[in-house]
């Protein structure tokens, strides 16, 4: 998919960097900025995609309270057209035991109902899939 090798200069930071050093975007092409210009124009809040831009994080919970239906559809497409990402994301998700993992695993591997939980809980199935993967010896996607 990724030329080997291949440059580009990012407009962001002007470096001429590898293209492995750029994010693929869900159209299958690269992204015009390297990673480290997207993690900071992300983090300083003044680069953000279309309809998100500006939204607090309660506007954000509502929309996808109101959408998340057509969310879970289109998770589910990225998911099928990108078998290879899902799987990554999901590795990562599972390695680090981020909150949306953990969530995600009190509904029974079911988005639709994550956001039910109150952090507590997620605190405690946290610690139990700590105990489970220490007992189990294994750190991989299945637990
Ligand atoms: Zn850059």
């Amino acid at each position: 998919m990724r030329g080997d090798g291949q440059c580009k200069v990012c407009p962001g930071c002007s470096i001429n960097r590898p293209l492995s050093e750029y994010g693929v975007s869900k159209r299958d092409g690269i992204r015009s900025r390297c990673r480290q210009c997207e993690r900071l124009a992300k983090k300083a809040g003044v680069w953000s995609r279309g309809k998100s831009k500006g939204r607090t994080a309660d506007q954000k919970r509502r929309y996808y309270l109101r959408h998340k239906e057509q969310i879970f559809q289109n998770v589910n497409r990225w998911r099928q057209a990108n078998p290879d990402a899902a799987r990554k994301y999901l590795a990562r998700n599972s390695a680090e035991l981020t909150d949306r993992y953990v969530r995600w695993r009190l509904s029974d591997r079911s988005v639709v109902s994550a956001d039910q939980w109150p952090q507590a809980l997620v605190e405690a199935k946290r610690e139990q899939l700590r105990i489970l993967r220490a007992l189990k010896g294994v750190s991989n996607e299945e637990c």
